[in-house]
This record gives C-alpha cells, sequence and structure tokens, in this order.
C-alpha cells in the first residue's frame, strides 16, 4: 500500500554531532516524505538515538541541518540561542512529538492529566478541550478504563500507550520514537507495536528507532541501517532486509533471525 506522497516532509541534511572527542554522528542525510514510515536499525552505539535527539534538537548537533516543511534549522544558528532562535526551537519540538524507552510520564499525575498537560500548556486551550482531546485520545490506544490510573499502577505497555496519546496530543506532524518497546516485557510490546502500527497506517509520518526487525519489514516504508556514527544502508525493508547486504548488516541481521522467524 502507498501511503506516501513525494513531498520531503523531514529531512537531516549532513548533521555531525560530537560529544567531546567523541564522534557520534559523522554527516547523516536523511529524509522522510509526508506519511513514510522509516525504521532506523543497528547495533547498539551506532547513534541511532543520538539523530532521532538531533532531529528535534533535543541534542543539538555539531553541524548540518534539519528540515520541516520548508522551515530550515541550520545548527550553526542555535549553538547560543537567542531570543528567537529559541522560539523557533519550541516550534519544532512543538510540530515533531517524540517517546522515549523509558516513557517518562509524570509520576504524580493520572494518565488522563498526562495527555492534557501539553494542549493545556503548549497550545493553550481550555482545561474543557484538552480534557475532551485527552480522552479521545486515550481511547485512541485503547485506554479508557485507565484514565485515573497514576502511571505506576499502568504496566509498561500502558504507560508507553499514554505516552504516545499524551505526544499526539499536541498534534505533531512528525512522530519520533527512541526504542519504544526496549523497556518492555516481551508480551507487552505487541500492545504497543500494534498502536504504532495503526498510526502508520493512519498516514502519519514516523522515524522509528527499534530492534524489532519485525516492524521494519511490516510496517516501514524505508528501513535505514547504521554502524559508527553513519548511515550504511537504506532502502525498502525488501531492500535492506532481503537484498544483497553488506557483512556488517548480514551480521547484525543474524542475531535478530529469532526475531524475524517469531513474528
Ligand atoms: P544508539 O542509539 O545506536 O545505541 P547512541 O546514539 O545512543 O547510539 O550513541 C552513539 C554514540 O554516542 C555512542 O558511542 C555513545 O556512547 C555516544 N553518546 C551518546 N550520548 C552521549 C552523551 N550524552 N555523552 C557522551 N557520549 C554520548
Amino acid at each position: 500500500m502507498t501511503r506516501t506522497n513525494d513531498i520531503a516532509l523531514f529531512q537531516a541534511v549532513d548533521i555531525k554531532k560530537n560529544y567531546g572527542s567523541v564522534t557520534a554522528l559523522h554527516g547523516a542525510n536523511l529524509t522522510a516524505k509526508r506519511g513514510e514510515v522509516v525504521a532506523l536499525i543497528g547495533p547498539s552505539g551506532s547513534g541511532k538515538s543520538t539523530l532521532l535527539r538531533c532531529l528535534n534538537f533535543l541534542e543539538k548537533p555539531s553541524s548540518g541541518a534539519v528540515v520541516l516543511g520548508g522551515e530550515r534549522f541550520e545548527a550553526k544558528d542555535f549553538a547560543k540561542p537567542n531570543r528567537t532562535a529559541r522560539g523557533r526551537l519550541i516550534g519544532l519540538r512543538r510540530r515533531v512529538g517524540m517517546v522515549f524507552q523509558s516513557f517518562n510520564l509524570w509520576p504524580h499525575r493520572t494518565a488522563l492529566e498526562n495527555v492534557m498537560e501539553g494542549p493545556l500548556q503548549v497550545l493553550g486551550v481550555s482545561r474543557a478541550e484538552s480534557k475532551d482531546r485527552a480522552q479521545a485520545l486515550l481511547a485512541r490506544v485503547g485506554l479508557t478504563q485507565r484514565e485515573h490510573a497514576y502511571p505506576s499502577e499502568l504496566s509498561g505497555g500502558q504507560q508507553q500507550r499514554v505516552a504516545i496519546a499524551r505526544m499526539l496530543a499536541t498534534d505533531p506532524e512528525v512522530l519520533l520514537f527512541d526504542e519504544p518497546t526496549s523497556a518492555l516485557d516481551p508480551e507487552l510490546v505487541g500492545e504497543v507495536l500494534g498502536v504504532m502500527q495503526s498510526l502508520a497506517q493512519e498516514g502519519r509520518t514516523m522515524l522509528v528507532v527499534t530492534h524489532e526487525i519485525g516492524f521494519a519489514r511490516d510496517v516501514a516504508d524505508k528501513v535505514v541501517f547504521m554502524t559508527q556514527g553513519a548511515i550504511r544502508e537504506e532502502g525498502t525493508p525488501e531492500e535492506v532486509l532481503h537484498g544483497t547486504r553488506s557483512e556488517a548488516l548480514r551480521s547484525f541481521l543474524g542475531r535478530f533471525r529469532r526475531n524475524e522467524v517469531r513474528a
């Protein structure tokens, strides 16, 4: 099924990132079209998470740029951001939502309050509207019955679904997922992947760092393989996961053979 069109919605342009003497990214170029699902795979420490975090400037790239819907965010303009630059960064982060491995919910707020917070603070909508929105989103992720539960009363899979609802509440154009199922018990992975798959089917633009090769194969339009801070291969799931592969990719995928059989 083709859900994408040819508009490049989101782009990383030659993004480099250094942490002191460690170069985590050597100059990554990546494009997501509107409605495209991009899966980033690769061994631990290959720079996937750093790239994702640079895309919404959660980490400031050392150089390069991010382009979102034609607006260009040059790393050099944000090294020491003035008021205008800070305003632009807030705008970027509003348009690019993110879900983390560790959920990052407010522990002393209920599921409903966690989801209401963004629209209240960021969009400035009324409490009533924010509540309606949050309830609809909790229904969307299958958690209507748990809206008054605190995070500690929820399973990891439920917490991650609340985190997805919270991200959606501010209506972002691009959704970033940083290993969203890695902290979950295996039996809870499917409920989160199911929600992500339904978002993909809705035509959302998504970039997903994942170890779930089955998800990359079945849901992604494009798979990107990274090692040592660089993108080594990219293409359709068929091309990357089943086509001619570099030794590094063959060896990486070999470790996931069990997942592929299971999925
Ligand atoms: P991945 O997501 O593929 O596991 P990361 O992006 O987390 O990889 O890490 C890439 C490299 O950058 C690793 O060598 C890691 O140790 C380093 N790195 C990541 N974050 C930091 C940080 N905050 N400070 C120093 N080094 C970091």
